[in-house]
């Protein structure tokens, strides 16, 4: 069971990296193994400075090959091989991943003492990692990319009278959960004897970058927290969607039509000094919303 599923903003920053902001990265701590949505260029001293350590990471989802959201990688991976690192390592990317990556990997000098395995992810789906999925869908930009949700399996929720009633012992109660069944006293306790109703998974979905587009509406459906791209503002709209990118307010469209939770708004075109502006005009049709700040860190929790 996923009991804490929590954000880190690594890189918030689009296009180029400032003094001010890192670019694209988001990691996800999932219980006690992580993920990362991009791996913008900073990301492993962004890391080095909050409370996920690099070597949590058991998977990198890249949404595309534009420098901001990948050029991470090379760096990221000597350390974590530095660190001893000797679990595999899987990296997921759009049409094109297997010879970019590998490319990539083959820079300069140095070997490493753990695999990586390198998985391409064609038109829409999901990859299914036992109590969560991670879903893409083609966005919308300049390029081939990708836009991610990080699916949290539903599950029963169990019922306390029911378990007093039947006796059951707390310890296995996980076992239940996970199994469907155990057998207690001789007696076999099914998960039905003791739920009732279903809890719905949290979702975290991520835009990479793309432009405002209907088709990405299914994916971001019902995110607990939507994390939308917001490259500039209305007033510079159609230069923003010439680039392949959107507004503050196309973002808060996106996340009002999925009938998402909270919006939170990242890639912000390093031209602007204040984002403010781009906040507020999200904020003018969405109101659950925050720009997020770097190496911010968010729960997301089972209520949320
Ligand atoms: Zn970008
Ligand atoms: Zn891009």
């Amino acid at each position: 069971m996923i009991s804490s599923i929590r954000l880190y903003f690594l890189g918030t920053g689009g296009s180029w990296p400032t003094p001010q902001r890192n670019t694209l990265s988001i990691g996800i701590r999932i219980n006690d193994e992580a993920i990362l949505f991009d791996c913008g260029e900073s990301t492993q001293t962004s890391l080095m400075k909050s409370s996920l350590s690099l070597m949590k990471i058991k998977r990198i989802f890249i949404t595309h090959f534009h420098g901001d959201h990948f050029l991470g990688l090379p760096g990221l991976i000597q350390t974590m091989s530095f660190y001893g690192r000797t679990d595999q390592l899987e990296i997921y990317g759009p049409i094109g991943a297997s010879s970019v990556l590998g490319n990539l990997l083959s820079l300069g000098y140095y070997s490493l003492n753990f695999e990586i395995r390198i998985e391409e992810l064609r038109g829409s789906g999901s990859v299914d990692f036992g109590e969560y999925s991670v879903a893409y869908a083609q966005a919308n930009h300049t390029i081939p990319a990708l836009s991610f949700s990080l699916v949290e399996k539903d599950y029963a929720k169990l019922e306390e009278s029911k378990i007093k009633e039947l006796k059951v012992p707390r310890r296995l109660l996980e076992k239940i959960r996970r199994e469907g069944s155990a057998l207690v006293d001789g007696r076999t306790i099914r998960i039905e004897d003791i739920s009732g109703g279903v809890r719905k998974g949290r979702k975290v979905s991520y835009s990479g970058d793309t432009r405002r587009d209907a088709n990405l509406l299914e994916l971001f459906r019902n995110s607990t927290v939507l994390i939308h791209e917001s490259t500039g503002e209305r007033g510079n709209e159609s230069k923003v969607i010439s680039y392949g990118h959107s507004t503050g307010m196309d973002a808060a469209l996106q996340a009002r039509n999925s009938n998402s939770k909270k919006l939170v708004l990242v890639h912000f075109s390093p031209r602007y000094n204040d984002i403010n502006p781009i906040l507020e005009e999200a904020r003018s049709v969405f109101s659950n919303v925050v720009a997020a700040e770097e190496l911010m860190e968010m729960e997301v929790g089972i209520n949320d």
